[in-house]
């Protein structure tokens, strides 16, 4: 079955000439060369200026949670284009995409060319799929992406009757056509503000290439952003448009990460024992029950990237992690991602028992 569907994911995209590809890597080459940087000091990278939707289609596949790690480490929430019967074949990998704060949306049931279904067949394919990502992950999806970007004004009433909005893709990172990973690089560089680039699940040149595409984005100020289901373009990650102006001057200070009020019976006391350029070390004690449950909130865009003697989950926004206690102690710790903003620390929300 992944067979078919990875043989199949070929979109109908006009190739880029190879003069316009050099054109293009050449100007990237400088625009990596300054992304580096900026990121030595990152306080002049913290603004968000534009956002951009980063999309992956076709899974999940076998290496969805390899895909998963990669955005994290790197601070990216993306939105995933699932096939529906992928999705059927492999719920807890779905689950685990909007557990690591991603977007998850309809790229139909089995990837076939919807332009030659009638309305019925069209109807039923992206119902079915919608079905089992809702069924999946608890997300009622709002966008759809035709396989292949073929559409025609039967399909878009469909969608648009199912409560979905149609995106297609401005910039083809070209992964599914064999690009190295520069190549996907310089690619992604000629992402603009509100656009959307189509990239896929299952690719290892695409993950690879997520480090320095965020590199470039970084340096240009431009950050992941959600894919409006009203425009069909990328907005910041709470619906709300990029700001027009950087923020003030004098950050508000954050308050130390100490103790909270106690509820519930127990107090988590938080330090911080390593800081170093782009992420630093949260370490938590839990006093007063062994079996504890401890909520955390971070700053966007802090993203937690690994963390150890507890088992977290994650709100849908992804910066709010529940830890509760999994028979390692009472001190847990996580692994924070700057991402540009090196003053935040997490906020201890809660503690409480059981
Ligand atoms: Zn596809």
């Amino acid at each position: 079955m992944y067979a078919s569907i990875g043989g199949s994911r070929r979109p109908s995209a006009p190739r880029t000439s190879r003069l316009t590809r050099l054109a293009v890597l050449a100007s990237t080459v400088a625009l990596s060369a300054a992304g580096l940087a900026v990121a030595a000091t990152p306080s002049s990278a913290a603004t968000c200026n534009g956002y951009v939707g980063l999309t992956f289609d076709d899974g999940p596949t076998g290496s969805t949670s390899a895909l998963l790690s990669v955005l994290r480490a790197n601070g990216v929430r993306a939105t995933m284009f699932n096939v529906g019967q992928n999705v059927q074949s492999n719920q807890s990998a779905a689950r685990a995409q909007v557990d690591a704060g991603m977007w998850v949306a309809n790229h139909s049931w089995n990837h076939a060319h919807m332009t030659s279904m009638n309305q019925s067949q069209m109807q039923s394919d992206l119902s079915q799929t919608n079905s089992a990502i809702q069924s999946a992950t608890g997300v009622r999806p709002q966008l759809f992406r035709p396989p292949y970007g073929e559409t025609n004004s039967t399909l878009q009433s469909v969608a648009s009757s199912l409560g979905l909005r149609q995106v297609i893709w401005d910039v083809d990172s070209q992964d599914w056509n064999g690009a190295s990973v520069s190549q996907i690089v310089s690619n992604a560089g000629r992402l603009q503000d509100g656009q959307v680039i189509l990239m896929h699940d299952g690719i290892q040149n695409t993950r690879d290439a997520i480090p320095q595409i965020m590199a470039n984005l970084s340096s240009r100020n431009l950050c992941p952003g959600m894919i409006s289901p009203s425009t069909g373009r990328a907005v910041a990650p709470d619906g709300t448009a990029p700001p027009t102006t950087p923020p003030p001057t004098g950050t508000p200070t954050t308050p130390p990460p100490t103790t909270p009020p106690p509820t519930g019976g127990c107090t988590a006391t938080a330090t911080i024992p390593n800081v170093w350029g782009d992420r630093y070390n949260t370490s938590v004690t839990v006093q007063g029950a062994s079996n504890w449950t401890v909520v955390v909130a971070l700053t966007p865009p802090q993203r937690v990237s690994t963390t150890w003697n507890g088992s977290p989950s994650w709100d849908s926004t992804g910066y709010v992690m529940t830890m509760r206690s999994n028979g390692s102690g009472n001190t847990f710790g996580f692994t924070t991602m700057m991402n540009g903003n090196s003053s935040a620390r997490p906020q201890i929300r809660s503690c409480t028992t059981g």
